[in-house]
């Protein structure tokens, strides 16, 4: 768990310090962040072009690309070099993706969006929050704190995103914020089919799991989202931090010539699921406790 602590610590950090300040930050965690990293091909027609810890995705066709997830906005153009050492051009993103609306994944939308002319889907109770720069967020919200971007186009639960022969299947999966958002697609590579997850991201932070005024549903957003995920079986993980599915190893083992490709990881799929269900339930647990006792 460790790299989700770390992850928390950096997340509530810049909050509290202004993003601009983000290059004066020095911890572990930020830096993982915000550093470049090698873009790779994971599987067949997706490829990781985020930087250490905050992921993105490009999934090419002949007819344009699908990305998903912008990083911060001060990360995009590590982004962009990335799409064009892969030998892809942005220009050619059509479709924009955010697995939530929190500015590490989020910040460098508009930017993106000005760049490509690509269309932002998004479903309705995140667009929300994507038009007022976070504003409207329940937990980080009050104030702008990343570029306010408008989607292009709403999805619902379930609907298929098409784009060149790539199927983008929506699963809302909320909890972390209201409108988390995973996606599932089928790859083909040495004539196998997989199923690739793009997670959204499970933790919940220092969320008030029991009584929150500002998201009431919380507590069951996070049971339905852990039973759908169970219900799930992908074959690849990938995830909205590297962390998640542990993408350094992978890489270096993939690099290093494994037989099969590291990514295919269904147990540690089921693992992190399982992982991150038991830290919820025990969070509410120990926040139940509490509040009898203090009543
Ligand atoms: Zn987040």
């Amino acid at each position: 768990m460790n790299t989700l602590r770390h992850f928390l610590v950096a997340f509530l950090l810049i909050f509290f310090v202004s993003v601009t300040a983000l290059a004066q930050i020095t911890d572990d965690a930020v830096w993982e962040m915000t550093r470049p990293t090698e873009p790779f091909k994971v599987i067949a027609n997706v490829y990781y072009v985020g930087t250490g810890d905050v992921a993105s995705y490009l999934i090419t066709s002949d007819e344009g690309h699908i990305l998903i997830d912008s990083g911060f906005e001060e990360t995009v153009p590590l982004i962009e070099a990335s799409v064009r050492s892969l030998g892809f051009k942005l220009e050619d993103v059509r479709i924009l993706l955010n697995n939530h609306a929190h500015f590490d994944h989020c910040g460098g939308l508009k930017t993106l969006k000005d760049k490509t002319g690509a269309k932002l889907y998004s479903v309705k109770r995140q667009a929300e929050v994507l038009k007022t720069g976070g504003a409207s967020d329940f937990r980080f919200g009050g104030e702008q704190i990343f570029k306010p971007v408008d989607p292009d186009k709403i999805i619902e639960d379930g609907e298929v995103v098409s784009l060149g022969g790539n199927e983008l299947a929506t699963v809302l999966t909320p909890g972390h914020t209201k409108g988390a958002t995973t996606w599932t697609m089928k790859v083909s590579e040495n004539g196998q089919i997989f199923t690739v997850i793009f997670l959204s991201s499970l933790s919940n932070l220092d969320y008030d799991l029991v009584a929150n005024e500002g998201y009431p549903e919380v507590g069951s957003d996070f049971e339905s989202t852990f039973d759908k995920l169970l219900k799930l079986k992908p074959d690849v993980f990938l995830g909205s931090h590297a962390g998640f599915f542990r993408m350094r190893q992978k890489f270096l083992a993939m690099r290093s010539g494994a037989d099969k490709n590291p990514f295919i990881d269904p147990e540690g799929y089921r693992a992190f699921v399982l992982r991150m269900k038991q830290d919820f339930e025990k969070k509410r647990e120990e926040q139940r406790s509490a509040g009898k006792e203090g009543r």
